[in-house]
């Protein structure tokens, strides 16, 4: 099956082809022009998409000399994210879907992200995913490959939109999370004591928005010199992995007790990017019997490899939908 999918549900524009299991060609365009602003404005967001998803199109059926006729299914993502880009991305696909009589199919950007560990990894359920982002903070319980449920998330700020907000009041480019973990590279991580709220109150919540006023009063009141900004980075990044794992250990704990023996986890989305995180738990679960997994990089910032994907892996559940109206607060397991 040859499926065709665009993702612009934020600031990446987004084209994938792919050939079963096999991703043909998959083109992610990061546009820059939200660095100056230290985050994403939206109008900006939905005009680029338009101009880039033409381009990339093109480039994409001429590079691996692909008839747009041979395209079995057309998909995209239809939420949750901004409005204006998500109708950019859907409406464009719905046209080629249209004028070259195929199916379209929309597709949920959290499913894409939770599924994405399935491209690379055997997984075996009960299977826990820790979805962080830049949008969303969410633990999901899949007990088989078509049931998804929600357990808990932040209740406040995603864990990226943390990073980026304290990578902002240091001073620092967007996107925040590369740049607090290049900076905390020589910094000293005990620098700072940080709170971690929500941590032991025995749920599958996050709370950031805590940490990010408390920082913001000592960063008013300090220099802002490179010493400083390392050493911050340093204690924030601590912090974020001591709050991942406890939650984490406290989430398997909570579902042993219900009878739920985790058997996997995945770490999906663009924090899973982050390698001082992904070491600590590699640490963790080196001598578990619980298998970590995590997508291929391509997949773990927002792109349209995982959106195909879920296409591919779920295409008999999934409907050809025309008509379906991109939303931007879908839940996962809404009706598409
Ligand atoms: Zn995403």
């Amino acid at each position: 099956m040859l499926v065709f999918a665009c993702e612009t549900s934020c600031d990446e524009t987004s084209i994938c082809i792919l050939d079963n299991n096999n991703i043909v060609e998959h083109i992610v365009f990061s546009q820059e022009i939200h660095d100056k602003f230290g985050g994403v404005v939206p109008e900006l967001a939905s005009r680029s998409h338009l101009e880039i998803l033409q381009k990339i199109t093109k480039k994409v059926f001429s590079q691996n000399n692909i008839f747009p006729e041979k395209i079995d299914v057309f998909c995209a993502t239809c939420g949750p994210g901004l409005i204006g880009s998500l109708l950019v991305g859907a409406t464009f696909t719905k046209s080629l879907a249209i004028s070259l009589g195929k199916p379209f199919v929309p597709i949920n950007h959290l499913e894409g992200h939770i599924l994405s560990s399935s491209f690379n990894n055997n997984i075996t359920y009960p299977h826990l995913v820790l979805l962080l982002t830049g949008g969303h903070t969410q633990f999901y319980l899949m007990t088989n490959n078509k049931e998804i449920k929600l357990l808990g998330e932040s209740v406040d700020d995603a864990i990226g939109e943390a990073f980026d907000k304290i990578a902002k009041m240091l001073g620092l480019g967007y996107p925040g999370g590369k740049e607090i973990e290049r900076m905390a590279k020589n910094g000293d991580e005990n620098f700072l004591k940080l709170p971690k709220p929500l941590i032991n109150d025995g749920s599958f919540n996050f709370s950031f928005s805590g940490i990010k006023t408390h920082l913001n009063l000592i960063i008013k009141k300090n220099e802002l010199n490179e010493k400083f900004i390392e050493d911050v980075s340093a204690s924030f990044q601590k912090t974020m992995s001591e709050i991942i794992i406890q939650k984490l250990l406290t989430g398997i704990d909570i579902l042993s007790k219900r009878n739920i023996f985790i058997k996997s986890i995945s770490i999906v989305g663009g924090v899973a990017n982050n390698e001082y995180i992904s070491k600590n738990l590699e640490t963790l679960f080196d001598q578990s019997k619980i298998k970590l997994c995590y997508p291929i990089k391509e997949m773990m910032s927002d792109n349209a490899a995982m959106i195909a994907w879920a296409c591919f892996v779920n295409y008999n559940k999934y409907k050809n939908n025309i008509f379906f109206k991109p939303q931007p607060r879908l839940k996962i397991n809404e009706r598409l």
